[in-house]
């Protein structure tokens, strides 16, 4: 086991004169909402009564609890539980947000790479992640990482995350979990020990691709041909990767074939996610398929993907994004893209009206909606 790996996220803490009776400690690496709920039920009460003990006007658990804390609700919560207010503001994901984007705010609705919960109310459609030998072996908890798009795997287990219960299917929403219980380790609904749950092997690829990320927040940059990336370009090449490959998994034709064959990636096998929804939103599972792809991509490198393109004739809606800027690591693709522009004036297949591929797609976003 990488012992940077596991250092990597939050140290953790332990609680010093605190008021509350019974303090767990901040276990390393783990997400603020997780020890939050640790310590609801240690006090004996659920999860909300908890924070509204802390900050009586704020209602903590219908937005994403573990975004930001401010200075101020940090000191208030150190105050009652004794744990330094750095170490619970190191719990969150304000740093890793800061770190990715140079902003310290995050954004209303989606931020790109950071799991959504899909909150409605306490409710919520997913966004946790959890891997069931890790709740075998420790205290069950959510770690900072499961948060995290690009995580889809435990380093540890090398077994694929899971995201909702394997009984009855409901999202993980430990907030709900109330006393009598007194740890995370049942599902809130049907009450399924989720360390039963079995699991699937990992995807090689995808660990790989995770791995290497996690490394840009140590290491300086990470080579792309004749390029180095900071973690902000590699992310966004990333994120154009999965772009085209949805894209051209859900309309394949012969010339995405060859050009996806040539770069790793057999288009047949990748299944689009039922659901069409943001990548945020997608399953452990579904991300893993798309990033274990975009590993093989990354390791082409440009050098290959631009001739390719240009001998394949691959139409520029699906290589161009929308906003029209590429990465910079690939700027050489524009030209080429300009002039296969000029030779391929058909007009574009999204002028036809809704297939039922997009409106079974519409229909799974509605089932998912049911399951909250
Ligand atoms: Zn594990
Ligand atoms: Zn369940």
């Amino acid at each position: 086991m990488d012992a940077s790996y596991q250092c990597r996220w939050g140290a953790g803490a332990s609680p010093v004169n605190a008021v509350w009776p019974l303090v767990p400690p901040l276990l390393q690496g783990e997400v603020i909402s997780s020890w939050l709920m640790r310590c609801a039920l240690a006090q004996g009460c659920d999860a909300t009564t908890l924070t509204g003990e802390v900050w009586p006007r704020l209602r903590f658990w219908c937005s994403d609890p573990d975004r930001q804390l401010s200075l101020e609700q940090a000191n208030r919560l150190s105050r009652l539980s004794g744990i330094p207010p750095a170490a619970l503001q190191a719990a969150t994901l304000q740093s890793l947000y800061q770190t990715m984007t140079g902003t310290p705010c995050f954004p209303r609705g989606i931020a790109p790479w950071f799991l959504c919960l899909g909150c409605r109310n306490r409710r919520r459609c997913g966004g946790l992640q959890y891997c069931p030998e890790c709740f075998k072996e420790q205290i069950p908890h959510y770690l900072i990482q499961g948060r995290l798009a690009w995580h889809t795997s435990c380093p540890v287990h090398r077994v694929i995350l899971l995201d909702h219960c394997e009984c009855c299917h409901a999202p993980l929403c430990p907030q709900l979990i109330t006393p009598p219980q007194e740890t995370l380790g049942q599902c809130h609904r049907c009450e399924y020990e989720l360390r039963r749950a079995s699991t699937e092997a990992v995807q090689p690829n995808a660990l790989s691709f995770q791995r290497a990320t996690d490394g840009l927040f140590s290491s300086p940059a990470r080579r792309y041909g004749d390029h180095l990336l900071l973690l902000t370009e590699w992310l966004a090449l990333s994120r154009w990767m999965i772009g085209i490959l949805r894209t051209a998994a859900r309309a394949p034709s012969p010339c995405t074939h060859m050009f996806f064959r040539e770069l790793g990636v057999n288009l047949t096998d990748l299944e689009p996610p039922p659901t069409g929804l943001p990548f945020e939103y997608l399953s452990p599972a579904e991300r893993a398929s798309l990033l274990a792809n975009v590993w093989s991509m990354l390791e082409v490198g440009p050098e290959r993907l631009i001739p390719l393109a240009e001998r394949e004739r691959i139409r520029p809606s699906l290589l161009l994004p929308r906003d029209g800027e590429l990465p910079a690591s690939l700027a050489g693709l524009g030209a080429v893209l300009k002039s296969a522009r000029r030779l391929n004036n058909r007009p574009s297949p999204s002028d036809n009206p809704r297939s039922v591929k997009s409106v079974l797609m519409r229909w799974q976003r509605l089932l998912r909606k049911f399951q909250r």
